[in-house]
């Protein structure tokens, strides 16, 4: 049963770097409406619809010809909305690891360093043109890439498993920063959990996907 979890913190916690306001409409408005729109979609779907989403979005390349273009869209979207979310409230916390923390620490070292993680990935946020989020995800390979992707695509249809993901949707930042995307990926940077993306790492490490 899919169902919306609560925040793991208050609405205000993030404060000030994400406020009260945009926290409360963007879990309870914006993540609720992706969640509505997938389950109505999956009502008729009886062969998806006791999946994980994260699993229904790895299958999305194979069923796009056995769907139909609207429905296949609306499993993009707002499953995509959907997951996506789950995560984005996972990775954030208000007392959490604002730098990389274990294997996600030495990993990033080898990169070149979190300052320059830190930069590429700002610029991901950054230079995704409309919505979108940035990526830091684990590969097929078991390597870790960044990119971003617009709207709701999900690496998990890359078959890459998100470890950290920024929402840079207006909705996320528009009430506090308006058009101030940089401002507002700054201040992300304030509230991000690396402990939870080295928690997502080491499951991804040993998934498996049928
Ligand atoms: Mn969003």
């Amino acid at each position: 049963m899919l169902e919306l979890k609560p925040l793991a913190y208050a609405y205000d916690a993030l404060e000030p770097h994400i406020d009260e306001e945009t926290m409360r409409i963007h879990h309870d408005k914006h993540h609720q409406a992706y969640l509505d729109k997938f389950k109505l979609a999956l009502q008729d779907l009886p062969d998806l619809k006791d999946l994980p989403v994260d699993e229904v979005l790895w299958r999305l390349a194979d069923l796009k010809e056995k769907l139909d273009s609207k429905t296949w869209m609306v499993l993009k979207n707002h499953g995509g909305g959907f997951a996506h979310h789950n995560i984005f409230w996972e990775i954030m916390s208000p007392k959490g690891a604002r730098e990389p923390v274990g294997d996600l620490k030495n990993l990033i070292e080898d990169l070149g360093g979190f300052d320059k993680f830190r930069q590429q990935f700002s610029d991901l946020a950054m230079s995704q043109f409309g919505s979108g989020w940035a990526w830091l995800v684990l590969n097929q390979d078991k390597k870790l890439e960044m990119y971003n992707l617009p709207n709701q695509d999900s690496p998990l249809t890359l078959h890459h498993q998100p470890l950290l993901g920024v929402d840079v949707w207006e909705h996320a930042y528009y009430l506090k920063y308006q058009n101030r995307r940089a401002d507002y990926v700054d201040a992300w940077w304030q509230v991000v959990d690396f402990a939870a993306a080295e928690k997502r790492y080491q499951t991804a490490l040993t998934k498996n996907h049928s």
